[in-house]
């Protein structure tokens, strides 16, 4: 099995009937990039720029923040890359950095990612500069972790674009272009979607979060682990609900969740209508190969009917709707 997904490096993730997919990896670390090559994915959809934060036992620089995202963007060549800014604080405190402020009853609701990052301004400026002058010449794609409200997403953008006439006024090379996105990991803003689409260029769910929050169940306790299923109607109901607006605002709809990168929920994914998946490495050759044996049209019709009435047994059910249809 392991050499026929291997196989499948250079077959597009396109459906029977025909419909093609985008599939990108989650990366973190410099040498998560050869990814890109050994998979044939068709880009990064999700770098957590935090990595080079919590491996570190002092602040990054902005040199060695800056020659991180060149050494991605060079290995990436065409292939586009999402640079997620930093997600710390939470579960993922750096001693450094926020001391005064880890003893949080709820990190995961606390104060971390983007919360943090706009109150502590001067260190995302520095990760701007770095992450501007690295895309001199080329597209950035920027995405903002745990956006709860729209003017949170206003916020991170303005002290972006704030950095961006900084060094044009100093005659600095800049991106070609520059892309803006959201993670959608807080349920809330869902309810303030149409506030926020007209703001952004991409949307990505992380789904990990998401069921998080949706659920009231923490990620990280195992206990809770067995009791919520990514393949339940209230997760597949919710995300149903980001197609419509985002495609009809033009706005490109991804899933960068664990969820994603496997088949059968990937699957239930695609049944959805969301087309861009950002997995981890190891599980781009089995989604592929489900992609390829999809008849992507018979899946929608199925997952509507399933979504009208939804079975206890939702798994169970796209499992044998799989099974059945030759996936
Ligand atoms: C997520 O929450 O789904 C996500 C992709 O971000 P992380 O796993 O880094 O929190
Ligand atoms: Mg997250």
């Amino acid at each position: 099995r392991r050499a026929a997904f291997a196989a499948l490096k250079s077959e597009a993730p396109v459906t029977k009937d025909g419909h093609r997919l985008t599939v990108m990896v989650n990366a973190g670390l410099r040498d998560d990039v050869a990814a890109l090559d050994v998979t044939g994915a068709d880009g990064i959809g999700l770098f957590r720029t935090e990595f080079q934060f919590l491996i570190s036992s002092t602040l990054p620089s902005r040199e060695r923040q800056q020659k991180l995202y060149r050494d991605v963007l060079d290995a990436a060549g065409d292939r586009p890359v999402i640079f997620r800014t930093v997600d710390i604080g939470g579960d993922k405190a750096l001693p450094y950095l926020n001391k005064e402020d880890a003893d949080e009853e709820n990190p995961a609701m606390g104060w971390r990612a983007l919360r943090l990052a706009l109150d502590r301004g001067g260190l995302m400026k520095v990760q701007a500069r770095a992450l501007l002058d690295a895309a001199a010449g080329r597209t950035l794609n920027v995405m903002f972790p745990m956006v709860s409200e729209p003017w949170e997403f206003d916020e991170a953008r303005a002290l972006f674009e704030a950095q961006r006439e900084w060094m044009e006024a100093r005659g600095r090379k800049l991106p070609a272009e520059i892309r803006y996105g959201a993670m959608l990991e807080v349920p809330a803003l869902a309810e303030q979607l149409d506030l926020l689409l007209p703001h952004i260029d991409f949307l990505s769910v992380g789904t990990n979060d998401l069921t998080q929050f949706l659920f009231a169940a923490d990620r990280a306790n195992p206990r809770l682990a067995e009791r919520y299923d990514w393949l339940s109607a209230a997760i597949l109901r919710f995300l149903r609900r980001l197609v419509a607006p985002t495609r009809a605002a033009g706005v490109q709809l991804a899933v960068c969740g664990e969820m994603g990168g496997r088949p059968l929920e990937a699957m239930a994914l695609i049944g959805l209508g969301i087309d861009r998946l950002s997995i981890t490495p190891a599980a781009v050759g089995p989604i592929k190969a489900m992609v390829r044996s999809l008849d992507r049209t018979a899946l929608m019709a199925h997952m509507e009917a399933l979504l009208a009435a939804p079975p206890r047994d939702m798994r169970g059910a796209l499992q044998a709707w799989a099974t059945q249809s030759g996936v």
